[in-house]
């Protein structure tokens, strides 16, 4: 349950008539939590815990009350209770992250060398794209794969950020001491870029990692569906990193895990773009270098890769994660899925086509409605 403050309510006040009131409901817990509205500041009060005898209409009744939503959905914090009040997404490094927004988010799987580094931002540079990924900490299925360079590559990694105009790199986290690293070395570098900091598919049910990227508020997180587990399952991984104060998450599809996907790496889940859209307030990243897993084309020419992320595109997506490597054959890591510079060109150029082709749908659809609306007005 959530009650809504009204803007000038005197909180204390509130609180204290809420808590004598919930004197008969000793398991409840109380939660406040100050978001900035649309128009204003929103501070909102959760009631945690077994409400279901909670009587609604006394809260509502109380001075200083704009109202109270019984919550059916499990995310309170993630879902879309006071979407009326409180603005889809975020602002991170100036960049718009929300549902209708698109940003791609390409590089190395883990970063290498400096010079492959380098190559790549400017190469996104060239093509006017401000957002990358390279792992400086990869969890590896065998233990003598390489690991990634760890803190040392960060302050190098972001100098280079900095120098080619990337604004957030996509960066995974495996443990709360990655977190601090990635502090220091924007701290250290004069925060030359931004991070998005990446909870892997392999950490997706690891709460106390969760709480860790949920109890900064510097950067904002991109989550990855587990490869095993349910959407909804998914979804109260990412209440765990809301829940503890940071709301500013982008939800990754990145393809689950069956040999019924095969010759796929996983099973494409993009259908589940609209779905996530509709059940949360988070923007959708889709991922379809993991999903794939190489770089197979059909006969039409085109990779499946293209085809997968042409599937999310057009369904809405609001960020693509992508790998592309100067040299995939050389990549330390998923070189077999990594698109060379003319390719990841031919991708980009890919997804405007559908992102324009899924414009015009919505225009599309917007136009009949409003026929339709039209028609009955002046029947
Ligand atoms: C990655 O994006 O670098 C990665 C390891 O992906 P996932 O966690 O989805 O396997
Ligand atoms: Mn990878």
């Amino acid at each position: 349950m959530i009650l809504i403050f009204e803007p000038d309510a005197n909180k204390d006040q509130v609180l204290e008539k809420v808590r004598q009131y919930l004197d008969n409901f000793p398991n409840v817990k109380l939660k406040l939590i100050e978001l900035e509205g649309k128009t204003r500041k929103v501070a909102e009060l959760h009631l945690i815990g077994p409400t279901h005898e909670i009587r609604q209409d006394i809260l509502a009744a109380m001075p200083g009350v704009e109202r109270v939503i019984r919550i059916s959905a499990k995310y309170r914090q993630i879902g879309r209770a006071d979407v009326d009040l409180v603005p889809v997404g975020f602002t991170y490094q100036g960049l718009r992250f929300d549902q209708k927004s698109l940003h791609i988010f390409a590089g190395p799987c883990a970063v290498d060398t400096k010079e492959n580094v380098e190559e790549t931002f400017k190469m996104l540079n060239e093509l006017g794209i401000h957002t990358a990924r390279g792992g400086a900490y990869k969890p590896r299925t065998s233990p003598y794969d390489f690991q990634g360079h760890g803190a040392s590559c960060l302050p190098w990694v972001f100098e280079l950020a900095g120098k080619y105009g990337i604004k957030v790199i996509a960066m995974e986290v495996l443990r709360e001491s990655h977190i601090e690293e990635i502090q220091r070395a924007l701290d250290e570098a004069g925060h030359p870029t931004g991070v998005m900091l990446q909870i892997g598919t392999r950490n997706a049910q690891n709460f106390e990692l969760l709480k860790e990227v949920g109890s900064q508020n510097e950067m904002p997180v991109l989550y990855k569906r587990g490869m095993g587990l349910t959407l909804e399952e998914s979804l109260n991984a990412c209440e765990y990193i809301a829940s503890e104060g940071n709301r500013n998450i982008v939800f990754c599809l990145r393809g689950v895990k069956s040999q019924l996907g095969l010759p796929h790496r996983n099973i494409v889940d993009f259908a589940h773009v609209p779905v996530v859209h509709r059940l949360t307030r988070l923007p959708v990243c889709i991922d379809p270098s993991h999903s794939i897993g190489s770089k197979d084309a059909s006969p039409d020419g085109l990779m499946d890769i293209f085809h997968a992320a042409a599937q999310g595109v057009i369904s809405g997506a609001n960020m693509i994660l992508v790998e592309t490597h100067p040299a995939p054959e050389t990549a330390l890591c998923d070189g077999p899925q990594s698109l060379t510079f003319k390719e990841f060109e031919r991708f980009v150029r890919d997804v405007e086509v559908v992102r324009e082709a899924y414009q015009k749908r919505l225009d599309t659809y917007s136009r009949s409605v409003i026929k339709d609306m039209t028609i009955q007005e002046a029947a």
